[in-house]
């Protein structure tokens, strides 16, 4: 039905588009992932100023003609994230989690965790750019997964129950798996295994730190659940230490 729209959005993308538009992939509380076309946005004297450039978090105007493409009619800053846009490091893992959410979530199914989450984490990096870790955006992806419906079993052995002697992880098993089950597993560390129902638990901000190995382990047990149950696959988690 042809008309406004009304709601906020986090600019995910935004491309360049004949002479003087561009066309934004945004991602909303009510309609998740949605593109739309801002027209006259890089001439000098814009109406949108330079609100729509990526990360911000805008409150919009939007029309739906009878194409997918909406049209930016109004753009106001919610926020503007200007210190994650000056560092190449928050600027990376923001633009990370941006992408791991186009990738798992499609267009137009509602999706207000998401973009809730998506707002917490820019406003962590936006906070503390050293917040950037590797931790934080394996983090990130569990909450995702979550929200998903796809949060890996952690307590106990995702093909028999077993709770004790849990050493490994199966994607196509759905999380955790003990040595009975262990076929097409890769080992599991204790200190990844505690990572990853540490980083579910606690909020962004708190997340664990942990080592090296055992985070490789913990963004393998992501990455092959991710590709098992939604087939998609993730950019590489490659942030600070
Ligand atoms: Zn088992």
């Amino acid at each position: 039905m042809p008309g406004p729209l009304k709601t906020e959005g986090i600019v995910l993308r935004s491309l360049r588009y004949g002479e003087a538009d561009r066309i934004l992939h945004l991602y909303t509380p009510d309609r998740g992932r949605v593109s739309a076309i801002a027209k006259g946005v890089r001439r000098a004297r814009s109406r949108f100023g330079g609100r729509l450039e990526p990360f911000f978090r805008v409150a919009l105007v939007l029309y739906e003609g009878r194409s997918d493409l909406l049209t930016v009619t109004s753009a106001e800053t919610v926020t503007g994230h200007a210190r994650l846009r000056e560092d190449a490091g928050a600027l990376d893992a923001a633009g990370r989690a941006g992408d791991a959410v186009l990738r798992l979530f499609g267009d137009g199914e509602p999706q207000a965790p998401v973009f809730h989450l998506l707002c917490a984490e820019l406003a962590l990096l936006d906070a503390d750019p050293a917040a950037a870790t590797r931790a934080n955006q394996l983090a990130f992806r569990l909450k995702l997964l979550l929200a998903a419906g796809l949060s890996p079993q952690l307590g106990s052995c995702a093909s028999c129950g077993e709770r004790e002697g849990v050493a490994g992880f199966s994607g196509a098993a759905g999380g955790v798996v003990c040595t009975a089950c262990e076929a097409g597993s890769f080992a599991l560390d204790e200190a990844a295994h505690a990572f990853l129902v540490e980083a579910l638990g606690a909020p962004l901000a708190a997340t664990p730190a942990a080592p090296e190995r055992a985070l490789r382990q913990a963004e393998r047990a992501i990455a092959e659940t991710v590709e098992h149950h939604a087939g998609v696959r993730l950019r590489a988690a490659t942030a600070r230490a």
